[in-house]
């Protein structure tokens, strides 16, 4: 793999593609080099960040990413109709994921492979993914997972790494049609119903065991047993991707449930 990442850094755009599914190169200059977390070069990509662009048209996201001036990028781009180009090779560092914690890692883009799925967002309203664009995504993160052996509790969204400053690609991206063509972690959460719920305001031994299951799952959060604004935002983050027919960030024994089942399924995936 160690080779894939040096050809791929040093020949950039002449070898075509990293990925089938890709139509082309376009290429984006908002690029550097992976990081080991102690500094030295050669990081692996080992976790998949989706994203929505969230902009009213496509082609002007598109030309963002490939601004200089913008200063972020992606390796890949989906369009509505799934025509997808690459626009920076996977060897390198593409600048997508900004201030982000999974996992004990804060240096996400070094990790990572980061796709946009153009779509106009929360702002527009959130309009639902055309099933082309669904198909093409999942065709590429099904060829990334399998080439870098990207494990399934590592694909996550943009928001579930950069909880309270990012809320892509949303709770209308359909994580479950993903994990049943093998991409990524899925549980069927229960139910909402009544009964015991933890929301901001509250603390004590509950709060901490419910922020230490959040925190082995890989979110970023404070393990203090205090109940504020930055755990509601993980239980938001967590809901959107998870449990997304209530994103409120009040832990329900629905949400909490969820949590216990996707624990049990990373231990399971993880002995595997
Ligand atoms: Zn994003």
């Amino acid at each position: 793999m160690d080779e894939i990442v040096s050809s791929a850094a040093a020949n950039p755009a002449s070898a075509g593609p990293d990925s089938r599914f890709a139509a082309k190169i376009f290429p984006s200059p908002n690029h550097g080099e992976r990081k080991n977390p102690d500094g030295t070069p050669g990081r692996r990509p080992d976790m998949l960040i989706l994203h929505y662009t969230g902009m009213p048209v496509a082609g002007e996201a598109l030309q963002w990413l490939c601004n200089p001036v913008s200063q972020v990028s992606s390796h890949y781009f989906v369009f509505e109709n799934g025509h997808t180009l690459q626009l920076v090779p996977e060897g390198r560092r593409a600048w997508h994921a900004g201030a982000s914690h999974w996992a004990g890692e804060t240096d996400i883009n070094s990790c990572s492979i980061g796709i946009e799925i153009a779509n106009p967002g929360h702002p527009g309203g959130l309009p639902d993914f055309p099933d082309a664009q669904i198909a093409a995504t999942l065709n590429l993160c099904r060829d990334i997972c399998e080439r870098w052996s990207i494990p399934p509790e590592r694909v996550l969204a943009h928001s579930d790494v950069a909880p309270g400053r990012k809320i892509d690609p949303g709770e209308k991206f359909p994580w479950r049609h993903f994990a049943e063509g093998g991409v990524g972690l899925w549980t069927e959460a229960p139910p909402i119903r009544g009964g015991r719920f933890f929301a901001r305001g509250e603390s004590g031994q509950p709060v901490e065991a419910l922020q230490a299951m959040f925190a082995m799952l890989g979110y970023g959060v404070a393990v203090d047993g205090v109940f504020d604004e930055k755990l509601e935002a993980v239980v938001a983050a967590f809901q959107r991707h998870w449990r997304p027919e209530k994103v409120d960030g009040v832990a329900d024994s629905s949400t909490i449930t969820t949590l216990r089942d996707l624990l049990a399924a990373t231990q399971g995936a993880r002995m595997a």
